[in-house]
C-alpha cells in the first residue's frame, strides 16, 4: 500500500514541524508522499512546510479547508489517501490503526470518542443520528476529518465536496449512500493547543442540515420529502 498523506493548513506554522516529523516517523515503513496544502495562510506556514522536502501546494488566498483537501486529493498519485488536520488534533500514531482496516474498506474514519455533554458533543450526536437515519447505517462520527480512503473512489466524489464546510460530512454521506463500504475506528484525539478553530457552531450547524438534506435528496429524496409532506398533510387535515 502506497500512501498520500494530505494536510490542509491555514495559519498552522506552530504545528507543522512537529506534525510532519511525527508523520515521517510513524509511517517510516511505508512508501508515501506528504502533500501539505497551504490554504492562503497569512503566517509562515508555506515557508516552514517547504523546508521539509514534502509536496507543498499553495493557495493564493484562503479558499477553505474543503478546497484545500480537494487540491491535495487532485495531486495525489498513490492508491490510498490519508487525510488529517494540521493542528495536531489527529495524532499521527493513530494513522496505523486506520490503515489496518483500509485494505477491506473504501473509507476508514477515525471517530472521536469525546464527551457528549459539551456543546459540540450534543450537536455532533444530533447530526450523527440524523445522518444515520438518512443512510440507514450507524454513523459514529460524521464530521471527523481523520480518514484513510481509496484514492480512486475518493476522486469520484470531488465535485460534491464544498469549499468550506464540511467535506468530511459530505464524504461520509456520499460514500454510504452510493453503496461504498465505510468503517469507523475509535481513535483518541487531542484538543487544539496552538492557534484557534475556525468553526462557528451556529452558522456551521445550519450548513450541516443543508449538507445532510443535499446528499439525502440526491440519493433518497423520499427520506427527506415524505416525512415533511406527511407532516404538512396531517396539519392540514387536523386544521380541516
Ligand atoms: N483549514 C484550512 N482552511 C481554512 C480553515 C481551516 O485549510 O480556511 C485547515 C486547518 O489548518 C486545519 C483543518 O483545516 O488543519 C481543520 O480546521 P480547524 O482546526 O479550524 O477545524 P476544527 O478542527 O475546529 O473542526
Ligand atoms: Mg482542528
Amino acid at each position: 500500500m502506497k500512501l498520500s498523506v494530505i494536510i490542509p493548513a491555514y495559519n498552522e506554522e506552530d504545528n507543522i514541524p512537529e506534525l510532519v516529523k511525527k508523520i515521517e516517523d510513524v509511517l517510516s515503513d511505508y512508501e508515501k508522499e506528504i502533500i501539505l496544502v497551504d490554504d492562503g495562510s497569512e503566517d509562515n506556514s508555506f515557508e516552514i512546510a517547504s523546508m521539509f522536502g514534502i509536496k507543498v501546494i499553495r493557495h493564493p488566498y484562503n479558499i477553505g479547508n474543503g478546497a484545500a483537501v480537494k487540491a491535495g486529493i487532485r495531486a495525489a498519485v498513490t492508491d490510498t489517501i490519508v487525510l488529517l488536520d494540521a493542528d495536531l488534533q489527529h495524532p499521527p500514531e493513530e494513522i496505523l490503526s486506520l490503515i489496518k482496516e483500509a485494505e477491506l474498506y473504501d473509507m476508514v474514519i477515525g471517530s472521536r470518542t469525546g464527551c457528549f455533554f459539551r456543546s459540540r458533543g450534543i450537536a455532533n450526536w444530533f447530526f450523527n443520528t440524523l445522518a444515520s437515519y438518512v443512510t440507514g447505517r450507524e454513523i459514529l462520527d460524521l464530521t471527523s476529518g481523520f480518514r484513510v480512503i481509496k484514492t480512486e473512489v475518493c476522486k469520484k466524489f470531488l465535485y460534491l465536496l464544498p469549499n468550506r464546510f464540511s467535506y468530511p460530512a459530505t464524504l461520509t454521506l456520499a460514500f454510504l449512500k452510493s453503496g461504498r463500504s465505510v468503517k469507523f475506528v475509535p481513535v483518541k484525539t487531542n484538543k487544539r493547543v496552538k492557534g484557534k478553530s475556525k468553526i462557528h457552531p451556529f452558522k456551521d450547524g445550519i450548513k450541516f442540515m443543508l449538507i445532510i438534506a443535499k446528499i439525502a435528496t440526491i440519493y433518497s429524496p423520499f427520506k427527506v420529502f415524505l416525512p415533511i409532506s406527511v407532516f404538512f398533510f396531517l396539519t392540514g387535515l387536523v386544521y380541516y
